[in-house]
């Protein structure tokens, strides 16, 4: 079954994913996640204040070009081949000596917080509550993979060889803890690491990379670069000295490295259409906080953020439910991050393509909730939409859109509603809100997505505590969750060790 045995199923359950209990921890090493900053201490509302007088004023998406643009392929091979040697000499370190290092590179990190969420708010649009998380999110890398990184020495009967060569290729939308995420974790594994930030957010994947030097990540070891032709791109995933790709993005450009190299070792997370099911049985007050929450966070730009709300029974007849949900979207206060107040911010581009498809286009049966509205004409700042009667195999039904725009489906019973959720071709998060055990019980039993939560927003995975991965078409290659037990594990080798056998 999907989720037996899934920590994040037990932490959802036991109640543990929720606000405070963020520090809490099980692990053996001691590991603590890093705690968010807390907006109720006057000194941080200051800090914020600080940060937002300095993000106005900055354009988005017109900052400076971090990454030297890399001229040509010769040059991009003398990279390639330059840390690859680097990484063999790192990959020598003990476990012991890079965890050393990595958890150098967390208290780094965390010194950067202010920084970092300034860049990103500048660069990305993404408000200081969305972004300082994602700082600690960052920091909880470092400090997790070290200790797992010691583990790396100790594995009975089996000797670990490190990569040499990890190249990671990050999105925009998490400017910062995914890129960290590859990059810590390819570095703990004893790997060498060529990252290429994501185009529209390199000035944060250039912060990350400086702090991580400044903490004594060798430059030769961890390098920046910006590969912005087409063929320059390909050759740096497909180069023979590329032992393997760590890609978070849309499931087509996966497919996209595969055909520039079909046996390259990948590991990828990939594209998402996640719902959030409301049975009869749940709270419905925090199932309408937690749909609200996981729909238009950060505006709905996360691979795991919920497109769809699928309602059972009595609560998709009942109009207490859906008046609940109008009221929470249509009180978003929708603005540039630079403003305090505002809850929700940007679309990174002006809105196009699908998107632009789905803010304004209803499908048959399908009417307005809440109409989605541009407030300016930058096409990117759009207040949330709803959209009710979203019939099974539609086109929302089944199609990505990556924006602040969420589709309503009603279904009679449970099994129903599990068909509807697992009709999609990805199966990246999903969720349930519902108070009866059975139906749990027969939630996990057939649910088809790596991350299950109950009772709890879909977005917003901790390390550690859920680890993040997906089923399905969000996840092309081999390899376990981000920030999960085993995930430094996939990004080497094994031989048997004849000595202890
Ligand atoms: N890890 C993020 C979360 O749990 C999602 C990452 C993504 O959008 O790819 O919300």
């Amino acid at each position: 079954a999907a989720g037996a045995g899934d920590p994040n199923l037990t932490a959802a359950v036991l109640g543990l994913t929720r606000g405070s209990g963020k520090t809490r921890s099980n692990a053996p090493s001691g590991f603590r996640n890093e705690p968010d900053t807390d907006p109720a201490l006057p000194a941080n509302r200051a800090w914020g204040s600080d940060i937002l007088s300095r993000v106005e004023g900055s354009e988005l998406g017109t900052a400076e070009i971090a990454a030297a643009a890399v001229p040509d392929i010769e040059t991009l091979d003398r990279i390639i081949d330059g840390v690859a040697r680097a990484g063999e000499a790192w990959g020598r370190k003990t476990g012991v000596e890079r965890a050393e290092i990595l958890h150098r590179a967390g208290r780094s990190l965390a010194a950067h917080r202010g920084r970092l969420v300034e860049v990103m708010a500048a660069e990305t649009g993404k408000t200081i509550a969305e972004g300082d998380p994602e700082v600690s999110e960052a920091v909880d890398f470092a400090h997790y993979y070290a200790e797992r990184a010691k583990e790396l020495d100790t594995v009975q009967g089996a000797i670990y060889v490190p990569s040499k060569l990890t190249v990671v290729t990050p999105p925009w939308n998490f400017p910062l803890a995914i890129p960290a995420g590859g990059v810590l974790a390819a570095l703990a594994a004893g790997s060498g690491v060529i990252i290429k930030p994501a185009a529209l957010a390199q000035r944060t994947g250039a912060l990350m990379v400086e702090a991580l030097w400044e903490a004594g990540v060798p430059r030769e070891v961890l390098a920046l670069v910006d590969v912005p032709e087409r063929d320059m791109g390909s050759r740096l995933v497909s180069h023979p000295s590329v032992d393997r790709v760590i890609l978070t993005g849309a499931y087509e450009t996966a497919q996209l490295f595969r055909s520039f190299r079909p046996d390259l070792p990948l590991l990828a997370e990939t594209s998402g259409k996640n719902a959030i099911i409301v049975t009869p049985s749940a709270d419905l007050d925090l199932a309408a906080a937690d749909v609200i929450k996981s729909a238009f966070g950060h505006a709905g730009q996360k691979c795991s953020a919920a497109s769809l709300v699928i309602l059972v029974g009595s609560v998709a007849r009942s109009k207490r439910f859906l008046g609940q949900l109008v009221d929470a979207a249509t009180s978003l206060r929708v603005g540039y991050p630079s403003d305090a107040t505002s809850q929700m911010g940007p679309i990174i581009e002006p809105a196009k393509g699908k998107l632009l498809h789905a803010l304004t286009t209803l499908g048959a049966d399908e009417e307005w909730l809440v109409e989605p509205k541009q407030l300016d004409d930058t096409g990117k700042l759009w207040s949330p939409g709803i959209r009710t009667g979203v019939q099974p195999g539609s086109y929302f039904h089944l199609t990505e859109f990556f924006g602040p725009v969420l589709g309503v489906m009603h279904a009679r019973t449970l099994e129903e509603a599990i068909r509807y959720q697992n009709a999609v071709d990805y199966g990246l998060t999903a969720g349930l809100h519902s108070l009866d055990s059975d139906e749990l019980t027969e939630w996990v039993d057939s649910v088809e997505a790596g991350n299950l939560y109950v009772n709890r927003g879909i977005t917003g995975a901790i390390v550690q505590r859920q680890p993040f991965g997906g089923w399905k078409r969000s996840s092309v290659g081999a390899g376990t969750k981000a920030g999960g037990p085993n995930y430094l594990f996939g990004l080497g080798s094994w031989v048997n060790d004849p000595g202890k056998n």
